[in-house]
């Protein structure tokens, strides 16, 4: 089995990685035994996701994928976008009080989730954005998932995505999308 090796320690995207791509045997950096921490200092999903793809295959020599993401907010012209993990400088929860606070007064509260997923061999750059809609709430809404997760209603659900399970979710998720335009790209 293609082995082929993901810029991220976290083990929910591990899983969701794996599960996706059956084709191959996804590796993570610490089971390379590869310290990886690289600063993202793009201005796109994009930019972040190749930043880290490329880093990873030069430290590990094997076919790197990467993901960047984050919440993009209508009213607020696209904020938080590439900023979201530090757009208070705090914790989610900081995060997400700072978000209701600059939206105070609005009434467009449009907003979507995106993830670009980028793959580098070395040769080959090949790419995936997957999007998913919904509205910012007035109040967080369910203790479930992470980050701005209890402050967005999606389309889909009709609930938050605190409120949803992680099945529900990962149905509609932007990530889930991102990963199935990937797989065909990659042509699995
Ligand atoms: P990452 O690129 O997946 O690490 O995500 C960057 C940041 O975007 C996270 O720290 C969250 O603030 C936000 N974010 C990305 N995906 C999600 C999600 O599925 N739910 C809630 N917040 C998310």
């Amino acid at each position: 089995m293609k082995e082929i090796v993901l810029a991220s320690g976290n083990k929910g995207k591990l899983a969701e990685f794996r599960a996706m791509l059956d084709g191959y045997n996804v590796l993570s950096p610490h089971e390379l035994n590869i310290e990886f921490d690289v600063e993202e200092t793009g201005s796109t999903f994009y930019d972040n996701a190749l930043i880290k793809a490329r880093a990873l295959f030069e430290l590990s020599g094997l076919p790197a994928l990467a993901d960047d993401s984050g919440l993009c907010v209508d009213a607020l012209g696209g904020a938080p976008g590439v900023f979201s993990a530090r757009y208070s400088g705090g914790s989610d929860k900081d995060n997400n009080n700072k978000l209701l606070s600059e939206l105070k007064g609005k009434t467009n509260r449009s907003a979507h989730f995106e993830s670009c997923i980028v793959y580098y061999d070395g040769k080959e750059i090949i790419s995936a954005v997957g999007k998913t809609y919904g509205v910012i709430a007035d109040s967080e809404c369910g203790c479930g998932g992470f980050g701005y997760d209890p402050l967005f209603i999606s389309d889909d659900l009709g609930k938050t995505f605190g409120e949803a399970t992680e099945t529900e979710k990962n149905l509609v998720s932007h990530r889930a999308r991102a990963l199935a335009a990937l797989k065909d790209e990659l042509e699995l």
